[in-house]
């Protein structure tokens, strides 16, 4: 464990709220992240100052969600969210109304986050606000609500996704009574947009481990309460871990009940997650055939190769399988990997044949690269020359 939090950037935006007048701490994942000994993606900074003061004080802020009371400092290229203590008042703590301002409302801000082990904080002197437990859960690694996990659900049932990602990522248990909430409002998740689902779908797909988080989702019915999306929750297991996040996509939509294509979009997939998507479903359509040959080892990128290898044998177990190793050694040993390699060009092909460019050029190109591919010719501008100006005659 590092012995003191944060870049010296972060450290200084902290700083610079203190010296203002105002309270200022680390919070949310970057302290759990702290605590666990692992990089933080993100640094998020909780304020008693306004959005409006925090402008003030910083002369490079984007505002990204002054509603929620959060501004973008940036300092030194870094970017820290600045959140100002949210004292909505729902969650307030009214037992203790002569508890000071700065406890109050940093309870206040710690109890509305949703799991104990994201709702620590640290100030800049290194000191551990700790005031659910969460030091304790992180050392147990149990994912537990802050407060009633049901009302916590259904104040928010993204948080549902949240539980699940962070059993991936973390590799950690979901404490019981969690998860029994989790399971009574796992139907509230038919309300959330499809694009938070998304982003906390990656992060569990690129998790160290999505099988415990894909369990957990059968536990909790999700299969059965929304087939059209999840049905494939039931068999994702024997492909994770992914590579990486496309693969996890790739993976769940193929599997599932409904139609990839349909899927991808209701997700809003990134426009490289479709393009993958898209390669994956034509080297299956070929691998439903046969095994792949040369000229598909070629044309298809050795990770699409390599996951439509195994969704097809899952699908047909009794085939005969290629192993994995064995198509990157048969893709690896083509004679090129890339039209750029060939030994001649378009312009080598006008003056050979003594025409004019058009749309034979690059049909002749083609035939060209796969008869190098298919090691029917050499790489080698020469006999490249003598095969195509025999072929083009012979055509004629
Ligand atoms: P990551 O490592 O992915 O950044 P994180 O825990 O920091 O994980 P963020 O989405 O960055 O997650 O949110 C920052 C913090 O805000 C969380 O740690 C948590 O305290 C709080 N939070 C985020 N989303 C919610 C939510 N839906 N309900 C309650 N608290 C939330
Ligand atoms: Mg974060």
């Amino acid at each position: 464990m590092k012995t003191s939090f944060g870049s010296a950037a972060s450290r200084s935006v902290v700083r610079q709220l203190a010296e203002a007048g105002y309270e200022a701490v680390f919070v949310g994942g970057a302290v759990r992240d702290f605590v666990l000994g692992t990089e933080p993606t993100d640094i998020d900074i909780a304020t008693s100052a306004l959005p409006e003061q925090v402008k003030e004080i910083f002369s490079h802020t984007i505002d990204i969600g002054i509603a929620h009371g959060t501004v973008l400092v940036l300092l030194e290229g870094e970017p820290f969210e600045v959140t100002t203590f949210r004292t909505e008042g729902t969650y307030s703590d009214h037992r203790r109304p002569e508890e000071v301002f700065y406890v109050t409302s940093l309870k206040e801000d710690l109890q509305r986050r949703d799991f104990t082990i994201n709702a620590l904080a640290m100030t800049l002197e290194g000191e551990l606000v700790d005031l659910f437990g969460g030091l304790q859960d992180l050392n147990d690694q149990l994912i537990r609500c802050v407060g009633s996990p049901e009302e916590r659900f259904r104040e928010d049932a993204l948080r549902i996704f949240r539980a699940l990602r962070f059993s991936s990522v973390l590799d950690f248990r979901i404490e019981q009574d969690t998860l029994d909430a989790m399971k009574k409002m796992a139907f509230e998740l038919g309300h959330i947009a499809r694009e938070r689902i998304k982003s906390e779908l990656d992060k569990l797909l690129n998790g160290q481990n999505p099988c415990t988080a894909f369990r957990y989702s059968r536990e909790i019915g999700l299969p059965e309460l929304f087939p059209e999306l999840f049905s494939s929750f039931e068999r994702l297991e024997e492909f994770a871990p992914f590579r990486n996040v496309r693969h996890g996509w790739a993976a769940m939509l193929t599997l599932s009940e409904s139609n990839p294509a349909k899927l991808a979009r209701q997700f809003k997939l990134s426009n490289e997650e479709k393009h993958f998507l898209k390669q994956m479903e034509e080297a299956s359509a070929i691998r439903n055939q046969r095994l792949y040959n040369d000229l598909d080892l070629y044309d298809f990128p050795l990770d699409v190769l390599e996951i439509s290898e195994s969704i097809h044998l899952s699908q047909y177990p009794r085939e005969k399988a290629e192993p994995l190793d064995q198509i990157a050694a048969r893709k690896q040993s083509l004679p090129i990997q890339h039209r750029s390699e060939l030994a001649f060009t378009g312009t080598d092909l006008l003056q050979w044949s003594g025409r004019r460019g058009g749309k034979w050029t690059s049909e002749w190109i083609r035939i060209i690269e796969e008869a190098v591919v298919c090691r029917q010719i050499e790489n080698d501008a020469q006999a490249i020359k003598e095969w195509f100006v025999y072929e083009i005659s012979r055509k004629e």
